[in-house]
């Protein structure tokens, strides 16, 4: 945009006026730039829309996306969530794409296509993996809990479930077992998506969010839920040692 062009926008003009001489100019002026640009992720938002069947608003996305980056405290696990979002995995169907002398087929020796949403989801080895994980968050949350890949891939929040610690609980979880889903892409461990090893992940997962939460003086309210979370955990299993 050329400079005149810029002069000659007379509602630009006047925001910018109003930004200027107020507080925050840098994240109002972050703001500005955001709203007014076109939206970058619509092929993105219509590839997951068209692989889980599903239609969302352009708020709900906004929210999905707002979410992946406040979902952990830690940024590694941000950043997984984010190369979710914006799906930038490598699958068997996309490597075809760029090398026909590759196989389009799952790497973890199913038979079936490998795309993102078999890779994350559909895998007979990773749709276990996911149950298993419903079926530990009930015994946590005391719900008969059904998880959906609009949740556990896109971190939207389950119905009807009220309270924002047992949400956090179910985003630490699928933020976690999609780390170990992601560990084990290409090549599977021995044992990578049993229980045992899916708990190790979690309970890794909570005490970095626990330690963060301590350093930074935040949360300290869910301090609770991870008390609960641990106590659960080591009736289920006595391998672990949980401090109090
Ligand atoms: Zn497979």
């Amino acid at each position: 945009m050329s400079g005149s062009a810029i002069g000659s926008h007379k509602v630009l003009d006047e925001k910018l006026e109003a930004i200027a001489h107020g507080k925050g100019v840098v994240s109002k002026l972050y703001r500005l730039l955001r709203l007014s640009s076109p939206n970058c992720n619509t092929l993105t938002q219509s590839q997951w829309q068209q692989d889980l069947g599903i239609n969302l608003s352009s708020s709900d996305w906004d929210n999905l996306w707002r979410n992946s980056i406040n979902m952990s405290k830690c940024v590694r696990y941000r950043v997984i969530q984010m190369k979710i979002m914006h799906r930038a995995y490598l699958t068997p169907t996309r490597l075809k794409k760029m090398d026909q002398s590759l196989s389009a087929l799952c790497w973890h020796g199913c038979g079936e296509e490998g795309t993102l949403l078999h890779m994350l989801w559909h895998c007979p080895v990773i749709e276990s993996l996911w149950r298993e994980v419903a079926y530990i968050l009930s015994g946590i949350l005391k719900i008969d809990l059904q998880l959906s890949p609009v949740t556990c891939q896109l971190g939207a929040r389950v119905e009807n479930i009220k309270s924002n610690k047992h949400q956090r609980v179910i985003a630490l979880a699928c933020l976690s077992t999609k780390r170990l889903i992601l560990m084990n892409w290409k090549v599977r461990k021995p044992f990578c998506f049993s229980r045992d090893r899916w708990l190790e992940e979690f309970l890794f997962l909570l005490s970095m969010e626990k330690a963060t939460s301590i350093l930074r003086e935040l949360d300290k309210d869910t301090s609770d839920l991870w008390v609960s979370v641990r106590s659960f955990l080591s009736v289920q299993t006595h391998r672990y040692f949980f401090p109090v």
